[in-house]
C-alpha cells in the first residue's frame, strides 16, 4: 500500500527507510544499554582506589575548577526526593547497575536481574541508614528500573532520594584521564544530616569515588545472573557489615578501611 503522511501513531515496521539513516526508539532501553557499554568500555581502569587522590598537587577535590563545578551543580541541579530523611540514620548510597542489577543480561523478568538477597538487604539495613540510589544514566531510567526491580514500592523500606547523570562531576586525572564520578559533596550540601562520617557508598566502579576515597566501598559487579543467581551472596554479607558497623558503634564511617571490609566481619 502507498504509505500515508508519519505520524505519532505510525507503526516503525510500515515506515521507508532509506539507506544509512538513523531511527532512534524512543523510551527503548537498548539505546541505554548500549551506550553504557559503550562507556564502560572506554571507562579507564584504576588500579588501587587509595593511590588516585595522594598523587595529585593539588588533591582534585582541592582544585579550584572542581570546587566551582562542584557549587555550579548544588545550586543548579535538584534530587529527586521520595521521602524524608530520618534523624540519627547514617546513609547508604547505591549505584544500579552491576551493583544491585545486572545489567548485562537479559531475562524474562526484570527482577531476574536484581541481585539475590536485595530486598533482604535493604529491609534489614533500613533500620539503621536511609536508603539513596545513584546511577549514571537518567533519572527517567532510575524511576523505571527501581519500580520494575520492586524496590520504589517495597512494603519494609524505603527509599530516600535518588540522583542521576545530572549530579556527577567530571574530572581530568593525569593519570587516569577524563571521566565522571560521584561526589558526595553534593549529597552533604543537600542534607544537613548526612555527612562525611555517617555515608557508605556502594559502587563497582572505583573511579566514582575519586573525590571521596574513605566512603567508597568497591562491591564486586554482579553480572551473568542466570548462572550467578544461585551462587552471589555479597548483599548477605554486606548486610553484615552495615549491621556491624552500627553494632561497634563507628562515628566516623570515612576511617573504616572499606577495601578489607571481609575482614572486618
Ligand atoms: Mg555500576
Amino acid at each position: 500500500s502507498t504509505p500515508g503522511p508519519v505520524t505519532d501513531d505510525t507503526p516503525v515496521s510500515t515506515l521507508i527507510i532509506k539507506p544509512k539513516q538513523k531511527i532512534v526508539m524512543l523510551g527503548a532501553p537498548e539505546e541505554d544499554i548500549t551506550s553504557l557499554q559503550q562507556a564502560a568500555e572506554v571507562a579507564p581502569e584504576i588500579q588501587d582506589d587509595l593511590d588516585i587522590v595522594e598523587e595529585i598537587d593539588p588533591p582534585l577535590d582541592q582544585q579550584p575548577i572542581i570546587q566551582e563545578r562542584l557549587q555550579r551543580r548544588i545550586a543548579s541541579v535538584e534530587p529527586k526526593i521520595l521521602n524524608p530523611p530520618r534523624p540519627g540514620k547514617k546513609l547508604l548510597v547505591l549505584d544500579i547497575d552491576y551493583t544491585i542489577f545486572d545489567l548485562g543480561s537479559a531475562a524474562e523478568r526484570p527482577e531476574q536481574l536484581a541481585r539475590p538477597h536485595l530486598h533482604e538487604f535493604m529491609s534489614t539495613v533500613y533500620q539503621h541508614y536511609d536508603l539513596a540510589i545513584w546511577s549514571a544514566t537518567s533519572m527517567k531510567w532510575v524511576e523505571v528500573k527501581m519500580k520494575e526491580l520492586g524496590v520504589t514500592t517495597h512494603p519494609d523500606y524505603k527509599i530516600t532520594f535518588m540522583l542521576d547523570h545530572k549530579s556527577m562531576l567530571t574530572v581530568n586525572h593525569p593519570k587516569y584521564g577524563v571521566f565522571d564520578c560521584k561526589p558526595l559533596d553534593f549529597v552533604w550540601a543537600k542534607w544537613e544530616g548526612y555527612h562525611k562520617g555517617n555515608t557508605i557508598m556502594f559502587d563497582d566502579l572505583k573511579r566514582n569515588f575519586v573525590l571521596n576515597k574513605g566512603n567508597g566501598l568497591v562491591i564486586v559487579p554482579y553480572r551473568k545472573s542466570h548462572r550467578n543467581r544461585e551462587v552471589d551472596r555479597e548483599l548477605v554479607y554486606l548486610k553484615r557489615y552495615l549491621m556491624v558497623i552500627v553494632e561497634r558503634g563507628e562515628e566516623d564511617m570515612s576511617v573504616l578501611r572499606h577495601k578489607h571490609w571481609r575482614r572486618y566481619i
